[in-house]
């Protein structure tokens, strides 16, 4: 009885060693992935990606703030990481920089509400991803060779029609 109490114990110890090994593992293989994908400045093309944030230099003007925001490098994910002594009011807009060349990242070339910076996957292929200025504005597109791979974000119909005729203007020997 007494060893039969023992081996019990002893299997659910195993199963919740079993468990604990599968979680560890499967977040230690996503985080593995994931962290072969880069973001790089377009200008100076310094790395912006530690870990697991992208960093920028964020400006709003209006309010004379200066500050440091990292946003999460999966596309998609609007987490953002500030200093605790900051708010960001819903609607506000911010101006991104690069942490290292302190370009402005506004990509002017397409609307003035987007920043540009480039992504290089797992398979060393580069992409220009392009996101929303607007706090609370949830839009994000991935860009490969003047071509929308993806959109991200509730809010990201607000630019597909624009980004359409922008990108169909770059390349008028093509036809949709
Ligand atoms: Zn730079």
């Amino acid at each position: 009885m007494k060893w039969e109490i023992h081996i019990r114990a002893l299997t659910f110890v195993a199963i919740d060693f079993r468990l604990v090994l599968c979680n560890f593992i499967s977040n230690f293989t996503t985080m593995k992935y994931s962290l072969k994908v880069n973001y790089l400045c377009p200008v100076c093309r310094a790395y912006l990606r530690i870990w697991n944030n992208i960093i920028f230099i964020v400006k709003s003007e209006p309010r004379n703030l200066h500050a440091i925001l990292l946003l999460n490098p999966e596309l998609g994910n609007y987490d953002l990481i500030h200093h605790s002594s900051i708010e960001f009011a819903e609607g506000e807009m911010l101006d991104f920089f690069c942490p290292v060349c302190r370009a402005d990242l506004t990509a002017v070339e397409l609307h003035r509400n987007l920043v540009r910076i480039i992504m290089i996957d797992e398979n060393s292929k580069e992409f220009d991803v392009y996101f929303s200025k607007v706090c609370g504005e949830h839009s994000t597109f991935l860009i490969h060779e003047e071509d929308i791979v993806e959109n991200y974000g509730e809010d990201s119909s607000t630019y597909v029609n624009y980004f359409m005729s922008r990108l169909k203007k770059r390349k008028p020997d093509q036809e949709i």
